[in-house]
């Protein structure tokens, strides 16, 4: 019947379900260590994680902390009480056949986010946050989850301490979901409860269906939140993928509905090496997983102890600063702030010596630079140092900011040197007083005509004068010091 195209303006509402591990030495309700990154698998496991029968879990303070930390962060309300519930499900990464997860009291209820700036400025609302445990992880080997020729089992990961993050459906497009989920990172990290360099940290599952752009007006209603059919893309695990995703599921979508046929209300997989999204089964529904209390932990109680627990300065406080204190501009304080190591970088190198001097090596030439390589701060987490001496080389007059950006900036970054190694190498440092004159001499002497072009007011024989001394000094004098030199001379 109708397999016509019709035609429908339909706009996408997106919610998501993000899954952050927080930064604590041990497992949320064991002593297990949680610094696995090098260890052979099943390695950091005990009876409580495994799930032996007659094991005790005791609350991890520290996830609780960073919990509230977060709650704090979003300017969520933080009850008094709170609890843990079962959540039963039965799949191989879960040895207990339940996961210890928080379901009608979470720790952290109604809170917000912040995206984008000025005129893009949308607040994204956060329905809650609560606190889990992470399951174990599986390798599926010779193939992906749905070829391979079996599976294994890492208990490793089980109980690392988990926040689930669930916000509420307003996102519009794909690219908001992105600009989310750095600010999301962003915070946590200036938190110090989140390490985005650990693989399947973040890991989100993104709800999306289409609606008539109509029923968008004023905020769609619960009905029609309710009876749009949505997708549940699961398994996404940065930022990048989770954009292509929701593009990908928003034409599918689109198509289907254009095509006037229905979108099924499943879950998908994020296929990440084909690049499409794929049904994986009906959607769970609440009642299949036959919530109940967990009696083995008591009620959490946060109320007179919330309040001890400080935040440091956030990104937008520490980027309305950055505009205040050191006069920068609020695309530049935007870049400055977006890491907390660059944002730290650059206030000691403004403290130390000039704050525009800092801005733009930072701001501009460090991430500049970076960018132009496809580097990531993270690719140069340990190099911060080596940045500051450059900075410190130009501060004090080393070297000129032109080699400084155009040699050995480029250089460090290509060729993984020091800066020290670089202009001692390069024969950067800047030309003792004494060279530059004799080169000043010099380039008078030979050209005799520009000297007398000089004197009849041709302001371009000056420039070239210029020219001949830095060629001599091979480039490392200082052309506005030569300039002056030379007028000096020919006066
Ligand atoms: P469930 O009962 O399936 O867990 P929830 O109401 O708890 O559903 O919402 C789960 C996620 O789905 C939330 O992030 C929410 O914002 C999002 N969501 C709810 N309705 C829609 C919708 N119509 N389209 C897209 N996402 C939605
Ligand atoms: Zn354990
Ligand atoms: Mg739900």
């Amino acid at each position: 019947m109708s397999q016509q195209v019709q035609d429908r303006d339909l706009a996408a509402v997106i919610g998501l379900e993000v899954h952050v591990q927080l930064e604590t030495d041990t497992k949320i309700f064991c002593g297990c260590s949680t610094d696995t990154a090098d260890a052979d698998p099943n390695t950091h496991t005990c009876p409580v994680c495994l799930g032996l029968p007659g094991a005790l879990p005791v609350l991890n303070e520290g996830a609780v902390e960073a919990a509230v930390k977060l709650g704090k962060a979003i300017d969520a309300n933080i009850p008094e009480r709170t609890r843990f519930h079962r959540k039963n499900y039965f799949y191989p990464d879960l040895p207990k056949g339940f996961q210890i997860t928080q379901y009608d009291a979470p720790i952290c209820q109604d809170g917000e986010l912040e995206v984008g700036t000025g005129d893009d400025r949308r607040v994204i609302g956060i329905e809650r946050a609560h606190l889990e445990e992470d399951p174990g992880s599986l390798q599926h080997v010779g193939g992906s989850i749905e070829d391979a020729d079996y599976t294994l089992v890492d208990y490793n990961r089980a109980g690392t301490p988990l926040m689930e993050i669930v916000t509420r459906p307003d996102f519009r497009a794909a690219d908001e979901v992105r600009s989310f989920l750095a600010k999301l990172t962003e915070v946590l990290e200036y938190l110090g409860i989140f390490d985005a360099e650990r693989d399947g940290s973040l890991r989100v599952d993104a709800n999306i269906s289409m609606v008539d752009s109509e029923d968008l007006d004023g905020g769609p209603s619960h009905e029609v939140l309710e009876s749009a059919n949505r997708t549940e893309v699961k398994n996404i695990s940065s930022h990048r993928a989770a954009q292509k995703a929701l593009a990908y599921e928003i034409t599918r979508q689109r198509n289907q509905l254009e095509r006037g046929m229905a979108v099924e209300q499943e879950t998908r997989h994020w296929d990440e090496a084909r690049g499409v999204t794929v049904s994986m089964r009906s959607k769970e529904e609440e009642k299949d997983y036959r919530y109940f209390r967990e009696a083995d932990i008591p009620p959490l109680e946060v109320s007179d102890w919330k309040e001890e627990i400080p935040i440091p300065e956030l990104p937008d406080a520490r980027r309305e600063r950055f505009q205040a204190e050191y006069g920068v501009g609020d695309e530049t304080a935007s870049k400055l702030t977006s890491r907390k190591a660059v944002a730290d970088l650059f206030e000691e190198l403004a403290d130390e010596y000039d704050a525009g001097l800092a801005a733009t090596w930072v701001a501009d030439n460090v991430l500049g630079e970076l960018n132009y390589r496809d580097l990531s701060l993270d690719d140069v987490a340990d190099r911060y140092d080596e940045f500051e001496r450059l900075v410190e080389l130009v501060a004090e007059d080393e070297i000129t900011s032109k080699n400084a950006e155009e040699v050995v900036l480029r250089t460090m970054l290509d060729e993984g040197r020091g800066p020290d190694d670089v202009v001692e190498a390069e024969g950067l440092g800047k030309t003792s007083g004494d060279e530059v004159a004799q080169a000043v001499t010099e380039a008078i002497e030979e050209n005799p005509d520009a000297v007398e072009d000089y004197h009849d007011g041709e302001d371009d024989a000056l420039n070239f004068l210029v020219g001949q001394v830095m060629g001599k000094t091979g480039g490392s004098a200082d052309p506005g010091q030569v300039n002056e030199l030379l007028r000096e001379e020919l006066a």
